[in-house]
Formats: C-alpha cells, sequence, structure tokens
C-alpha cells in the first residue's frame, strides 16, 4: 500500500491542527487522520433547538495562552467576554466576587469582596507579582517556587500542597479557590500538579477569560481556515502507529516520514490511564440571572463545578435556561449525578426543571502525574508525541504540545 505524503498527524484535536500550522509554516505539506467525520474534537458545539450555540463541555478561552496568541485573531473570532470574578453561594447568601471597574484581567487581584481573610488576600497579590515575574515555560518545567532555595518540583506535586505550602487558609481554599479550580482541572482533590495550577493561575491574571459567541467551533473553523497546504482525511480512525507504520482498518500503511500522534493508546509508550470526567446539562429554570457574565460556585458541594445563566453569557431566545457543570466521578451514574446537581442547585435557591440538553464528557481532562516538558518525551523512536495528554490538562497544552511535536519533527528531520 502507498505511503502517505509528508509528515502525518494522527488527531484533529487542537493539538493536530497546531502541528499542522506549524509544519505548514515551516514549507511541510502535512496529512492529517481523523476519525471523526469533523476536526475539533473536545473542542465541539452543539446547537439548542432555538439555534443557541453550547459547547459539548463548558470551556472558556484564557486569552493570555501563549499558544493561543500564536495563532487566533481574538476580533475576528468575536468573543464575549466574563466579567472576572464569580457569584459565590456561601452560608446562605450570594456573595459577588468582582470589580468590574478594574481592568478585567485581574480576576485575581479583583475578587476580595467578603471571603478570605486580609492575609489571604495579600498571598493573592503576592502570588499575582510572583507568576507575572515568571517566565510560562520555567512555570511549566515545575521551577516556580517560594525562593530558591526551596524551588521544588511543582510539575510534580499537587495544587493542594501548594496551595498550603503559600499560606492560603483553609477557609479561603474552601469558599473560592478549591471550587472556583475544581470547576477548571474537572477534579475536586485537587490533585491536578501544582505547576498546572501555577499557570492557569497566572493566565486568569494577566488577561481576560473569553468563550466565541459562537462557541468553541467557531475557534476550530478559524484555525482550520488558516491551513492551506494540509491534505485532510475525516472518518480516517488509526488503530496503532510505530515509526515505520500506520494501521487502518486492518491494513498497514507504511510511513515515509513518521508521524506525530495526538491521541493516546495508538503507541504503548503513549498511554493516559485516568482521566477527569464531567456531565455538563441544560436545564430550564425559573431563578433570575446574575445580570453579568458572572460563573456561580457553590462550595462544599459534591457535583457541581460551577454553572452561569445562559441569558448572561450565551443570549439567545429565552431567558430560563441554566448551563450547569458537575464532576462525574469513575462508576457514577448519570441519573444520580442528575439528581445530585438539581438538590444542590435547589439548596441554593435554583430550581432546576427540564433537562434541555446534556453532554456526558467521560474524557474531559487527562489525570497527569507531572506536567510540562516532563509529562512524556517528545519522540520514541520516530514516533513524535503531543496532544493535551502529552503535556497538560488545557487547551494551551494541546496546542503547545502539537506544536512542539512539529518543531522536534522539523529537527529531526532537517537534512530531508
Ligand atoms: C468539559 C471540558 C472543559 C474544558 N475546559 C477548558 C478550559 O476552560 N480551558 C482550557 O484551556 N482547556 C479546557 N479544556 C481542555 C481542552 O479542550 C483540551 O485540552 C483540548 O481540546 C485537547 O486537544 P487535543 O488535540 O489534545 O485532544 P482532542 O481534542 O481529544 O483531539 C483528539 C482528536 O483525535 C481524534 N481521534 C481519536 N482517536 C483517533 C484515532 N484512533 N484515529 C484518528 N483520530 C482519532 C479525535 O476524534 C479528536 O478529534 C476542557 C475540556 C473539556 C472536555
Amino acid at each position: 500500500m502507498k505511503a502517505f505524503k509528508g509528515p502525518v498527524v494522527v488527531g484533529g484535536g487542537a493539538a493536530g491542527l497546531a502541528a499542522c500550522l506549524t509544519l505548514e509554516a515551516a514549507g511541510q505539506r502535512p496529512t492529517l487522520l481523523e476519525a471523526a467525520d469533523v476536526l475539533g474534537g473536545r473542542l465541539a458545539t452543539d446547537r439548542l433547538p432555538d439555534g443557541t450555540p453550547v459547547d459539548r463541555g463548558f470551556q472558556v478561552l484564557q486569552s493570555a495562552y501563549p499558544e493561543l496568541n500564536r495563532w487566533v485573531d481574538f476580533d475576528a473570532l468575536d468573543c464575549i467576554a466574563f466579567v472576572p470574578g464569580a457569584r459565590v453561594h456561601l452560608n446562605g447568601r450570594w456573595h459577588t466576587l468582582a470589580d468590574p471597574r478594574r481592568a478585567p484581567g485581574l480576576l485575581f487581584a479583583t475578587v476580595f469582596s467578603g471571603i478570605g481573610s486580609w492575609s489571604d488576600r495579600i498571598k493573592v497579590l503576592r502570588l499575582v507579582h510572583a507568576l507575572r515575574r515568571t517566565r510560562p515555560d520555567d512555570i511549566q518545567q515545575g521551577r516556580f517556587g517560594m525562593d530558591r532555595a526551596s524551588a521544588a518540583l511543582w510539575s510534580q506535586r499537587s495544587t493542594a500542597d501548594f496551595l498550603e505550602a503559600w499560606g492560603f487558609s483553609p477557609a479561603f481554599v474552601g469558599d473560592f479557590l478549591g471550587p472556583f479550580f475544581a470547576g477548571i482541572f474537572l477534579e475536586g482533590a485537587l490533585e491536578t500538579p501544582a505547576a498546572q495550577f501555577q499557570y492557569t493561575f497566572k493566565m486568569l491574571s494577566e488577561g481576560p477569560v473569553l468563550k466565541p459567541r459562537q462557541g468553541m467551533s467557531a475557534l476550530v473553523a478559524h484555525l482550520q481556515d488558516q491551513l492551506k497546504q494540509t491534505d485532510i482525511h475525516v472518518g480516517c480512525r488509526i488503530d496503532a502507529v510505530n515509526g515505520k507504520a500506520l494501521q487502518v482498518d486492518g491494513t498497514e500503511r507504511p510511513l515515509n516520514d513518521s508521524a506525530i500522534v495526538t491521541v493516546p493508546g495508538l503507541h504503548p509508550e503513549f498511554v493516559v490511564d485516568q482521566w477527569n470526567a464531567c456531565l455538563n446539562v441544560v436545564f430550564q429554570t425559573h431563578a433570575a440571572p446574575f445580570g453579568r457574565s458572572l460563573i456561580g460556585l457553590l462550595p462544599g458541594v459534591q457535583s457541581v463545578t460551577n454553572f452561569h445563566f445562559m441569558a448572561d453569557v450565551e443570549g439567545g431566545i429565552g431567558e430560563n435556561r441554566i448551563n450547569v457543570t458537575a464532576l462525574y466521578p469513575a462508576g457514577a451514574k448519570e441519573e444520580e449525578v442528575l439528581l445530585r446537581m438539581r438538590s444542590e442547585l435547589g439548596a441554593a435557591g435554583i430550581d432546576c426543571g427540564d433537562v434541555v440538553w446534556r453532554a456526558r464528557i467521560d474524557q474531559a481532562l487527562p489525570r497527569l502525574k507531572s506536567v510540562g516538558p516532563a509529562a512524556m518525551p517528545n519522540d520514541i523512536e520516530g514516533v513524535y508525541f503531543a496532544g493535551d495528554g502529552a503535556f497538560a490538562p488545557s487547551l494551551d497544552g494541546a496546542l503547545r504540545a502539537g506544536r512542539l511535536a512539529a518543531e522536534a519533527w522539523l529537527k529531526g528531520h532537517a537534512h530531508h
């Protein structure tokens, strides 16, 4: 069977797209092989019956992400900006943690009203400033420390360890930082490596949080439109990869130039054992929207990580809808999680009516033991690895992994 021309990229999610963009920029003509019938992977958008876009898994764009800024023209993408902060339900009432008079990027510098002690607030500011002075690459390599002498390997130790080491009070972690980051990491124990927390915290404090008005699939289209020389094959599922060949539909397809693999499980060295999962539901509700594009948090609950009123964020027809994300622990039953979502929101005075739409994402974020370059070698015997599972569990991590794998490929083929 004939070999594919040019470098082959397996998987057309964010990582695969970044790999192809990087290869094209260096004059290559890559081949992109995607199992689904559209590109984008975890960046996917459904439509409610009235046409309102809803992402399959609520997610946002941290506009400070260096990798997004490489490829994305935010004006052309047409985004909605979130108000920095949150509405937090605590001790029977709602607290608004936001100061819209401040620069919208300064989430953590402005999130002060009422929650956390003065000491916590000073520690937030110290963290914002310390992270501002640290290069993103150094953070991802676990080099961010309280001082040089105690520079710990934060790429491997947990976020919970770091928050304690930084001296935040348990109340501040429990009432705000914990619930806020449980929604980002999709796990409540804050076991995600501290370097990932530090990186995300830095990004949130350095630029506004956005969401494409038409959903994440608009971002996919924006990236895909920039590909001019890539031969894209959708509906093409690869079964296995080694340095010399790809397995497709039970047949072997030789590789001319080796492959970049963005999908865990196709090569014995690139596996993700555990994933954080979530259930994302749009309910009908009669509760009043916040009136500002803020997310809501319910500290102390088991399931709901965050929610927002769609009228505040997505607009669309009909005001009475709430978009809720809950953790989905391994072995859970969907109907039980749904019941818990209703009762947790009910206790905060938000009634959930009919389910308008729902998506369960079993493989939402890879649960990595370490992030950054320590997570995975760039290549093993001619196969290059990318994807968030090979670097860090975020869109920036996926894009960066794709770019780095393509750069490693280019370096390895410089003599050709
Ligand atoms: C609910 C949720 C919320 C999130 N929130 C945020 C957020 O707010 N901020 C943030 O930065 N990140 C967020 N993320 C993470 C971000 O979406 C992902 O890190 C990123 O999209 C992963 O891209 P990827 O290319 O690594 O993987 P994927 O998107 O999974 O792409 C892999 C691609 O490979 C294809 N594929 C799979 N198997 C095969 C095969 N055998 N052969 C060929 N192709 C195959 C798949 O169809 C898919 O298109 C969130 C993710 C989820 C699910």
